[in-house]
């Protein structure tokens, strides 16, 4: 899967996803990721990349040329791709993203991602180039930078190559349907606290058992509206 990011911070980005199991699968080449500085294609000698908004108002508008001049090199640089694409706007005013919309996006070949920053971006850019507005939650940040590297990382756990197994992204918090059970490491008692003695039983069932149950507990206590849902699939 490709994922290409358009960004005035690249070097943030790149940081963030060279790292750890991302940093691993691109260099596997089970994911691709490229970040293209938005500013590379402004038209101005200054090269700005943005303006104040018609209307008045706060702040700065990032403009719509560069970020368009940008979106077009991507294409013709991925013109190769014959399978699925999307273009996604990361926007607090976006859809709010859940396990369902990274399972949804896990199916295209190319997803094409857009950081706002300052004010945002010129709505004639999302209304000529974005398929859908994603939000990560109801909070505003200062940049899509963060935002997009969260899509980047839920969604490439679900593509091929990037875990060992799918147990490892199946049997999780929420895509599960439920919270994870609580999980215990060595050593056996830490402070004072052992480990339950139900996991050392070598009872594979009456493992499974415990922790069907623990899950449901801590999601009923904490996340009843997830629990309502659980029920209503099971
Ligand atoms: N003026 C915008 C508004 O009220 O909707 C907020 C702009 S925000 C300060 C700057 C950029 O950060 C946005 O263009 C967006 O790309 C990104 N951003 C901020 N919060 C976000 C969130 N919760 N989810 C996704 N992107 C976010």
């Amino acid at each position: 899967m490709i994922f290409d990011i358009m960004t005035l911070f690249p070097e943030l980005v790149d940081n963030i996803l060279g790292e750890s199991i991302i940093g691993r699968a691109q260099q596997s080449g089970a994911i691709q990721v490229k970040c293209h500085n938005i500013r590379d294609y402004s038209e101005d000698k200054h090269r700005r990349v943005d303006d104040t908004p018609y209307g008045g108002g706060k702040g700065m508008l990032m403009m719509a040329p560069p970020i368009f001049g940008c979106y077009e090199n991507i294409l013709k640089i991925r013109s190769e791709i014959t399978g699925k694409r999307k273009v996604v706007y990361m926007s607090p005013a976006g859809k709010r993203l859940d396990q369902d919309i990274a399972n949804e996006l896990a199916d295209c070949e190319h997803l094409i991602i857009l950081c706002g920053h300052y004010e945002g971006v010129d709505r004639r850019i999302i209304d000529e180039i974005v398929d859908e507005e994603i939000s990560i939650c109801d909070y505003v940040l200062t940049g899509g930078e963060i935002p997009a590297c969260i899509l980047v990382d839920c969604v490439s756990r679900l593509v091929d190559g990037v875990l060992s197994a799918p147990e490892c992204y199946l049997d999780e918090s929420i895509t599960s349907g439920l919270l994870e059970y609580p999980q215990y490491t060595r050593p056996y008692e830490f402070h004072g606290q052992k480990v339950p003695d139900v996991l050392i039983s070598g009872h594979h069932e009456n493992i499974d058992k415990w922790r069907k149950q623990k899950s449901i507990e801590l999601t009923k206590e904490r996340r009843p509206d997830l629990y309502e849902k659980y029920e209503r699939r099971e």
